[in-house]
């Protein structure tokens, strides 16, 4: 792996991002809850509020949504970006929400605290020159069908043009199972931090697409080394308005946080 930006190789030290006053990539680990989309004031406030109590560092939730169905919602967006601004003005987490379009990278800018790449975006390469060029941190999710090689050859088009503020993001890769509906590649996780100096979290949430899953996927993300999570959670999961069969109620969050700060303890973190 010849990238010179992003590869260990070249620079020996950890990044420690400084998102809003939370460390990303240190010795705690991070978790960022919220719901898959944006729906209403109601349901960001109610999330934000009750994830932030049990301690959640961020807030998730998309507004701008790459759904594979045209017909499916497609987020509110920039009504969904205000609604979680007004969220993190009630609750002082940390936004993290996807940009799709190179054209909205300055709206979702105005409003978010990290921008998001989905997996679908991941080889989106004007998309993330542009990135390259912004001044928000930015969590680069894997592609699903991307070799490490080719995610960390993301990460080196957003770096190239001077954003070095990256946090990379495994969510599952396609395989031929179909219990789940993707795989989590756990190993990825220490390897990938073999290969670059980057911090790594985990998404549980579309790793396995089922809500029965999340934790066990989330403690072996931890105790793979992950620098973190991005869970999905829904105050109702069976009225969410995408992906509802893999969001965690608040109850199963507050579970999570409990046993992932048991694994993270375990192998030398705090969470
Ligand atoms: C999401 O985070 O809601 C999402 C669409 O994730 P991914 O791009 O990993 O599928
Ligand atoms: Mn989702």
């Amino acid at each position: 792996m010849t990238y010179k930006l992003v590869s260990r190789e070249f620079r020996k030290d950890d990044l420690i991002l400084d998102i809003g006053g939370v460390e990303v990539g240190g010795d705690k680990v991070v978790v960022i809850a919220g719901p898959c989309s944006v729906e209403s004031v109601d349901q960001v406030l109610k999330v934000a509020k009750e994830v932030k109590k049990l301690g959640a560092h961020m807030l998730r939730g998309g507004a701008f949504k790459p759904r594979t169905s045209p017909y499916s919602f497609q987020g509110l967006g920039e009504e969904g970006l205000k609604m979680l601004s007004t969220a993190r003005e009630e609750t002082g987490l940390p936004i993290v929400t996807e940009v799709m379009d190179p054209r909205d990278i300055p709206l979702v800018s105005k409003y978010a605290d990290v921008l998001q790449v989905g997996a679908r975006n991941m080889q989106n390469y004007t998309l993330l020159k542009e990135l390259g060029r912004a001044n928000k941190p930015i969590l680069l999710k894997r592609g699903f069908s991307a070799s490490i090689e080719e995610w960390l050859g993301a990460a080196e088009y957003i770096a190239v043009e001077g954003n070095r503020n990256i946090i990379l993001c495994e969510r599952g890769i396609r395989t031929f199972e179909t219990h789940t509906r993707f795989t989590l590649s756990v190993v990825s996780i220490p390897y990938v931090k073999k290969l670059s100096y980057l911090p790594v979290i985990a998404d549980p949430s579309h790793a396995t697409g089922r809500r029965d899953l999340v934790i066990p996927a989330s403690r072996a993300s931890i105790a793979a080394g992950a620098d973190g999570l991005i869970v999905e959670v829904h105050p109702e999961p069976e009225k969410a308005l995408s992906d509802g069969a893999q969001s965690i109620t608040v109850d199963e969050f507050s579970e999570l946080i409990k046993e992932v700060r048991k694994i993270a303890e375990a192998v030398g973190r705090k969470l």
